[in-house]
């Protein structure tokens, strides 16, 4: 069976470093635009033969705000990455995007350079929120970005939203949802707000001067969210994404269900299938030494045992529908109930597993406790 593949391009730059962010980005007065692609080439060229073969289905330009780059700079890499491999159709191509500066000469642009698919970080609706979280657009932004997106002929409009922002109340939360439908998006991306260490919010949370929503009030969001998103036709299909019928995001798929992706740029991770196993590889996070040509960090190699593990971890966490397990069997030459017959009996006791004759996955009331269920197989 064909293992789908993409290619994943961390663009690290950004206007500004919102609070809550600890992703590898830089912000620089001059964006190195031209010496970046560059170095994203001379990347591409000496690991593309690592995946000789494959199947391109998704290329992903991430960041970082990547609709900052020059258009003719993705261009340049897609255009490489396209021409290397063979793909059986049309290639998914999704630019990750911020409302502020991008005009519709951005968008015509980044559509022209093959993008297909736009990933809109809208985060909130609301001033106060914005504010909190250290965003520069406002609602109105956000709506004629949409609007243009789709005059540029963006067939796949994706919309990140966060919730459970400090003092956001239910009644804030159905306001946002009520705009982000009005907006017609065809894919959404829903995210609690996470407080990380070593991010400004992380700081302020340990001198005691950020008030996080209680686990309760997140929970009831996440399950207002999920009637909400459902009553308006989308498609629970990940833990945070939603979809109109035939707008699942194809590379995120990669990511949960066992399909191999090369991280090109700063801070981009890489997994490829081995004869037995597979391996993973870590890019060094500073964009200078990146520059410099010192690209690959680590690499970490697992075992079949391992990787038939974490596919239950992610399959189980990631994704609504959970594990396929004819498609695991394919995979792993065992039925996945069989391989882990003890720990799946004593979490159907507990009532948060369910099996079927075709998936494993999490009941309603697993779906609290995923990230320790899921544990259980690594
Ligand atoms: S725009 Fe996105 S990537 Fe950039 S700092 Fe904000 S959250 Fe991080």
């Amino acid at each position: 069976m064909q293992v789908p593949f993409g290619v994943y391009i961390h663009f690290p730059f950004c206007l500004a470093r919102c609070p809550y962010c600890d992703f590898a980005i830089h912000v620089r007065p001059e964006i190195p635009h031209d010496g970046y692609t560059d170095a994203i080439l001379r990347e591409f060229e000496a690991r593309a033969t690592d995946y000789a073969g494959r199947q391109l289905v998704s290329i992903y330009f991430g960041g970082g705000t990547p609709s900052l780059w020059k258009p003719s700079c993705i261009e340049r890499i897609a255009t490489a990455v396209a021409n290397q491999f063979t793909h059986p159709g049309e290639i998914e191509m999704t630019v990750e995007a911020n409302p502020e500066a991008l005009p519709l000469a951005q968008l015509e642009a980044l559509r022209a350079a093959g993008c297909n698919r736009l990933s809109l970080g809208v985060q909130s609706l609301q001033p106060h929120h914005l504010k909190t979280l250290g965003r520069p657009h406002d609602a109105r932004t956000v709506q004629t970005v949409c609007t243009q997106a789709r005059t540029a002929g963006f067939d796949h409009l994706s919309l990140d939203l966060i919730f459970a922002v400090p003092h956001q109340t239910l009644a804030d939360l159905d306001r946002d949802l009520d705009g982000l439908f009005a907006l017609s998006p065809d894919h959404l991306s829903i995210y609690s707000l996470t407080i990380e260490e070593r991010t400004e919010f992380g700081a302020r949370a340990r001198r005691g001067r950020l008030t996080v929503a209680a686990p309760e009030l997140e929970a009831t969001m996440f399950e207002y969210i999920d009637r909400r998103a459902r009553q308006a036709d989308f498609e629970h299909y990940e833990v945070s994404s939603f979809a109109r019928p035939g707008h699942r995001a194809l590379h995120n798929q990669l990511y949960w269900s066992g399909g191999e992706w090369l991280g090109l740029g700063s801070g981009a991770h890489s997994f490829r299938r081995t004869s037995d196993g597979g391996e993973r590889q870590s890019n060094v996070r500073s964009v200078d030494l990146y520059l410099r040509g010192e690209a690959l960090t680590s690499r970490e190699l697992l075992s079949e045992s391992e990787l038939a593990g974490e596919a239950i971890w992610l399959g189980l966490r990631q994704l609504v529908e959970g594990v396929d397990r004819e498609r695991y069997a394919a995979r792993f030459g065992v039925d996945p109930v069989a391989r882990f017959r003890t720990e799946f009996e004593r979490l159907t006791r507990q009532g948060v597993i369910e099996i079927t004759s075709a998936r494993v996955r999490l009941t309603a009331r697993g779906a609290l406790f995923a990230d320790g269920i899921a544990a259980n197989f690594l």
